[in-house]
């Protein structure tokens, strides 16, 4: 079975070794304290700065989840309450747990800007030069949402003081490790606000990955694994590259070969389209017809999402999918139904 679901998603075939060899070496029975684990962080962070080009003062630090960036950011990085313009799933989402944390009582007082760059549930993306207005316009900190596009193409990283992701998307990893990277200025911020009561308290997250240590026992094989993938990827622009190529040439599919069938891209403006999620509408019984048809020909599309859960399908672009998978499911979809 090869698969173009949007999270979790395909790994990288050589992560099989990976695990095998952070098991071999022992390094994930390393206490997490230890010089050669502490070894094993500093790496993964250096590499991240270097191939995905983020900036030398932006810190890096790992968490277990987007999800729980979205907390981190809403208790230790907001002061009074945040702004979520959103146009999907996972930006209602995201907004939902936010004002958990910290209600939106008087939202002109609002300080942090929460933006998702890429929405997944609806292959949506917010684009550079939208971000660079929302920069422009805001004066408080902006967090953005790159879970699913991350590692896949290419950001100003200065348009935002907080960027977080989960690895099981364009980083072609198995769930449960994020990175959250931050600037200087979000620290300030978290050094202004103070909170320091939860494991997570992003003040004492930064305490301990400044020593490359953790609060708690980390994911290291996650972490291994993630440090291993970074090796073997190219720098960021050459994989922006094959991505923009690769979205580009899936939305013409879409257009041309695929006119007149009873699918259609749900995004109608090239504008904010995604780069790393294509997703297709049609009637609930076509969609419904063609993941089961694409299932018994070994290929997983994605489910729709949210409102789109039963008249869209969602095909994953990202790095770890290859050259012959794509090819495969093109023809699919090229010759069905037959
Ligand atoms: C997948 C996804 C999340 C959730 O990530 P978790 O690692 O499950 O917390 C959040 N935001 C977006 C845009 C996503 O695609």
């Amino acid at each position: 079975m090869i698969t173009f679901y949007p999270g979790p998603s395909k790994v990288y075939p050589q992560v099989a070794d990976y695990a095998a060899e952070a098991v071999r070496s022992g390094i994930v029975s390393l206490n997490h304290r230890s010089p050669g684990f502490m070894e094993v962080v500093k790496e993964a962070i250096h590499l991240l700065h270097e191939k995905l080009a983020i900036p030398a003062d932006y810190h890096i630090a790992f968490v277990s989840s987007a999800t729980e960036c979205w907390e981190i950011v809403a208790q230790s990085l907001t002061g009074e309450t945040s702004l979520h313009p959103y146009g999907g799933a996972f930006g209602k989402k995201w907004a939902e747990y936010a004002y958990r944390i910290k209600p939106p009582f008087n939202l002109s007082q609002a300080d942090t800007l929460c933006i998702v760059q890429n929405e997944t549930s609806n292959g949506t993306q917010v684009n550079r030069e939208a971000l660079a207005q929302f920069r422009q316009d805001f004066s408080g900190l902006v967090a953005v949402d790159a879970v699913s596009s991350m590692a896949g193409v290419e950001f100003d990283w200065t348009l935002a003081d907080v960027w977080f992701a989960s690895v099981q998307k364009c980083f072609g990893l198995p769930a449960g490790l994020a990175m959250l990277v931050y600037s200087p200025d979000a620290l300030k911020r978290a050094e202004a606000i103070g909170e320091n009561e939860h494991y997570n308290s992003l003040l004492f997250i930064h305490e301990n990955f400044s020593k490359y240590q953790t609060p708690y026992t980390p994911n290291g094989l996650g972490i291994y694994c993630l440090m291993r993938v970074l090796q073997q990827i190219p720098p960021i622009a050459r994989v922006a590259e094959v991505t923009r190529k690769r979205a580009a040439a899936w939305y013409a599919f879409f257009e041309q070969t695929m006119a007149g069938s009873p699918f259609n891209l749900l995004i109608s403006d090239p504008a904010v389209r995604s780069d790393t999620v294509i997703a297709v509408e049609g009637s609930e019984a076509d969609v419904k017809a063609m993941k089961t048809a694409a299932q018994q020909a070994g290929i997983l599309l994605g489910n729709g999402y949210g409102d789109w859960k039963n008249t869209t399908f969602r095909i994953a672009n990202f790095p770890a999918i290859t050259d012959e998978e794509i090819e495969q499911l093109t023809h699919f979809l090229r010759t069905y139904p037959t």
